[in-house]
């Protein structure tokens, strides 16, 4: 059993100094002890930095990554969400399997590199260009769940219910064919990544309906009330203020409202974005125990609007954080620009916290993120204890502004100081992931990420 000496860890009761993990075979914490200055007989591996466990990345849609910095030009004058929608309808037209396949590859080691241990894949490109289905329903789920498992990422794959173009019931338009799913096509796809998925200790499935938009709330019910319990169930709601006033046109209601109303919501679900609600409505949502999945960095590209953060916190919701589009894969940043959403629409700092809270706000930030996104995706993950997966990231003194901060000075010099990721080693049940700031694979996944880039474009 690998046991390893870190001069400090963040643990559950705060942060400890001379911690010692012991780590069991099958990748999960054994045993966690503070104040261990000497050595004790068995081989005990020394860590160079602070530890603090592997963050979770409850929102991606990995395809998008071959788009990144592509869709920053103004077509139109009225650009928006939707002009940039079609833009990405084009690129997941242009993404096959094998495509699929090295852009995952590359962006899970990306991920790990920025300090990403466990992703949550919403995934919606089912079908083949056609809007076909491939022969394996779970053609292209599978390329997510083989592409996490050979560079080690933890993994909650998502497939996504869509079945419509709007609330008015339209039928889907030709550019959505490939994300065509209904119930019977969606439980096929379950059944099939049971097989694809046997042996994997860090995979789950969850299932997601897109949006109210794609989904008519009675399915989004009836779906949810026939899954398992625990089974994560994530949703794309009021991300956009189109989408919140074709909601009330369609049924009277906004459309968390509808939600709440109509669906069993509680503390398995993942409400992604939720950015336009009023006070009843995240009120509904905290009571509900259900995760807030933020993707600032995304929702700042597209326009969306600022989530009420220090709100929720204090009706006591839950958040975690994904990167959603991946315009940019880095938790810091995230985290950051969340709070700075935050300080910029009240005038105010240091607003990430319950409202009669005091304390260091990257620390308050990164701690709730590792609870709402270890939540959400329904992973045993986020906390350095006995039980949990050995999900850890070795942090770079020479990459944090203050190199001798100590305990919570250290997150908010990694959040609000960093210029540079700061990481160093990463470590997924029990298996180090990164070391020194690289991955084993990473030129050999970056060639086939930059050939099936050139092989989309031409
Ligand atoms: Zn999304």
């Amino acid at each position: 059993m690998p046991s390893l000496l870190a001069p400090s860890a963040l643990l559950p009761s705060g942060w400890a100094r001379d911690v010692r993990i012991d780590i069991a075979p099958d990748g999960t914490i054994a045993a966690v002890s503070p104040g261990v200055t000497r050595q004790l007989g068995d081989r005990v591996e020394r860590i160079s930095g602070p530890v603090v466990p592997g963050m979770t990345n409850l929102h991606s849609h990995a395809f998008q990554r071959a788009m990144a910095g592509r869709a920053e030009k103004r077509r139109d004058p009225a650009d928006s969400f939707w002009t940039w929608r079609e833009a990405m309808y084009r690129a997941a037209d242009a993404v096959g399997p094998d495509e699929l396949s090295a852009i995952a590859t590359y962006l899970f080691i990306e991920m790990l590199k920025a300090g990403y241990t466990t992703v949550g894949e919403f995934h919606y490109l089912h079908n083949d260009r056609d809007g076909t289905p491939f022969a394996d329903p779970a053609e292209m789920s599978a390329r997510l769940v083989h592409a996490a498992a050979s560079v080690g990422a933890a993994l909650t794959v998502l497939p996504v219910l869509y079945m419509r173009a709007g609330f008015d019931d339209a039928p889907l338009e030709p550019a959505q064919r490939r994300f065509a799913a209904d119930e019977e096509r969606l439980l096929a796809i379950l059944e099939s990544l049971r097989w694809h998925g046997r042996d994997s200790t860090t995979l789950r499935v969850g299932v997601a309906p897109h949006s109210l938009r794609a989904v008519p709330v009675e399915v989004v019910r009836q779906v949810a009330s026939a899954l398992p319990e625990d089974t994560s169930i994530h949703i794309h709601v009021a991300e956009q203020m189109r989408e919140v006033e074709d909601c009330i046109a369609a049924t009277g209601a906004r459309p968390v409202e509808l939600l709440m109303a109509e669906a069993p919501v509680g503390p398995d679900w993942c409400l992604i974005h939720a950015t336009h609600i009023g006070q009843d409505e995240l009120s509904d949502i905290a009571a509900s125990g259900a995760v807030a999945g933020l993707c600032p960095i995304t929702e700042a590209n597209l326009g969306d609007g600022v989530f009420p953060l220090g709100e929720f916190l204090t009706a006591g919701g839950r958040f975690g954080i994904g990167s959603d589009s991946n315009a940019a894969l880095n938790p810091w940043e995230e985290l950051r620009l969340l709070e700075y959403g935050q300080r910029l629409v009240h005038g105010r700092r240091c607003l990430s916290l319950h409202e009669d809270a005091t304390g260091s706000v990257g620390s308050a930030l990164w701690r709730a993120a590792l609870a709402g996104g270890a939540t959400a995706l329904g992973q045993p993950t986020g906390v350095i204890a006995p039980g949990f997966r050995a999900d850890l990231l070795v942090l770079d003194r020479d990459r944090l502004v203050q190199p001798d901060a100590e305990a919570d000075d250290i997150l908010d010099a990694a959040i609000f100081g960093g210029s540079a990721l700061p990481v160093r080693d990463v470590m997924v049940a029990g298996l180090w992931r990164v070391t020194a700031g690289h991955h084993a694979q990473e030129a050999q996944a970056r060639a086939a990420f930059v050939a099936a880039l050139r092989r989309m474009t031409t």
